[in-house]
């Protein structure tokens, strides 16, 4: 009995060396997509969250994607991709919005860490976008998140739907991800022109806070 335990275990962890391998083999979008399924089936595999893995990482860290999303404590993007220590690189403010700092780090990550798949992640029910819509433009507070509700305001994509009268917080998050995808291919001097010569692939993302669903560029609803 003991042997046909000892031996089912170590066909579960054949089983799952060989997942793993194969794992590696996706590209960068694909492993966050299948991440993200794993997530929400209910069976994330947390890998690479071991003080070992950061032992290995001592040398140098290779992060394969870099995720711009929400500050929101709901949107962490290394649990919601199912990632672990040197898997991501990650950008987070509220409203997933993109300044001069958070631009220097994309870069970085461009740069100096290889990363050539940028996403930008907003989220359904998403605070910064409802506390711009609540404003309608006029925030009647000196503090700083003022600066955060401005930058959503200032938006382009946030404006037309304020024009077609099609403001709501699902079509502002979509809005205001598509600004940052846009926003990040034009960036001068790094990203601009490794977004032109297809070393970078940048892309929007919009994460379902109920289901854990992420849906990616193509299937967003404009
Ligand atoms: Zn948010």
């Amino acid at each position: 009995m003991l042997k046909k335990v000892l031996l089912y275990l170590l066909f579960i962890s054949v089983l799952s060396a060989c997942n793993h391998t194969e794992n590696t083999n996706l590209s960068p979008l694909q492993k966050l997509e299948e991440g993200n399924k794993r997530f929400v089936s209910g069976k994330p595999m947390h890998p690479d969250e071991t003080l070992e893995r950061l032992r290995e990482l001592k040398a140098g860290q290779h992060p394969f994607a870099v995720v711009v999303s929400c500050s929101d404590s709901r949107v962490p993007a290394e649990l919601v991709f199912d990632q672990g220590l040197g898997d991501i690189f990650s950008i987070r403010t509220a409203g997933n919005v993109i300044g001069d700092y958070e631009l220097g780090s994309i870069e970085y990550a461009v740069e100096h860490l290889d990363c050539k798949l940028i996403v930008v992640m907003g989220h359904k029910g998403c605070g910064a976008i409802k506390a711009f819509i609540d404003s309608k433009g006029n925030y009647n507070h000196e503090d700083h998140i003022k600066k955060i509700v401005e930058y959503i305001e200032s938006e382009k994509e946030e404006n037309e739907l304020v024009k077609e009268d099609k403001l709501s917080i699902d079509n502002a998050v979509n809005a205001n991800v598509q600004h940052g995808v846009e926003f990040l291919k034009k960036a001068e001097p790094i990203l601009k022109e490794s977004y032109h010569q297809k070393k970078i692939t940048i892309i929007g993302a919009v994460y379902d806070i109920e289901n854990g669903k992420v849906t990616f560029d193509s299937e967003i609803k404009k």
